[in-house]
């Protein structure tokens, strides 16, 4: 499924996004930039060391924001490695931090003058967040940049793991472009 916000299309892709061909990939990081599990693990084993031994040199990243960094050997050339909050009950600053981390990584893609980006679900596995609530955080947060922003993005593309996830940014998405 896909909308336009201004000049970008936004697009739903169930899939992996290590695959991406997109200019970037984001990564669902953690403070330490060090590596983890889930999609920050998968993408380290698919691009390889370079990743790793650039984000040493970072020192870390502050929830809601996010750093740049090579792609390796992913067909994707960078890695935009954001921090997520991790959930407690909706009421801590959880949606502005997500907010964050999706505005803060489409302005990194426009300073480096990057047309396409590829997201996944982030705060959605280990850190807890309802994908139903993040879908809606997410979807909302790109389209407000690209209508607020004169962004050179003309491609945000949302690659989700599993068909429930999946089904939560369909949905979203359908209610957002609605209203
Ligand atoms: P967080 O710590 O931010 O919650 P996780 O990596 O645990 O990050 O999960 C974030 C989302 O990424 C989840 O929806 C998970 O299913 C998904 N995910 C895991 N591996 C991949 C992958 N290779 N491609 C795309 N999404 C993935």
């Amino acid at each position: 499924m896909k909308r336009t916000a201004n000049q970008a299309t936004v697009e739903l892709l169930q899939g992996d996004i290590t695959q991406q061909e997109t200019d970037a990939i984001v990564n669902a990081a953690n403070n330490s930039l060090l590596g983890g599990g889930g999609v920050d693990g998968a993408i380290h084993r698919a691009g390889g060391p370079a990743i790793l031994e650039e984000c040493r040199r970072l020192h870390g990243c502050a929830t809601g924001d996010a750093k740049i960094t090579t792609g390796g050997n992913l067909k994707a050339r960078y890695v935009i490695h954001t921090v997520g909050p991790v959930y407690r009950d909706g009421r801590s600053g959880e949606p502005d931090a997500l907010a964050s981390c999706h505005w803060r990584s489409l302005e990194i893609a426009d300073e480096r003058g990057l047309e396409t980006i590829a997201f996944p679900s982030i705060s959605t596995g280990v850190y807890g967040y309802p994908f139903h609530e993040a879908a809606g955080v997410a979807l909302m947060t790109v389209k407000r940049y690209m209508e607020d922003c004169n962004s050179g993005i003309r491609l945000v593309r949302f690659v989700l793991f599993n068909q429930p996830v999946y089904d939560a940014f369909e949905n979203a998405m359908i209610q957002i472009w609605e209203s």
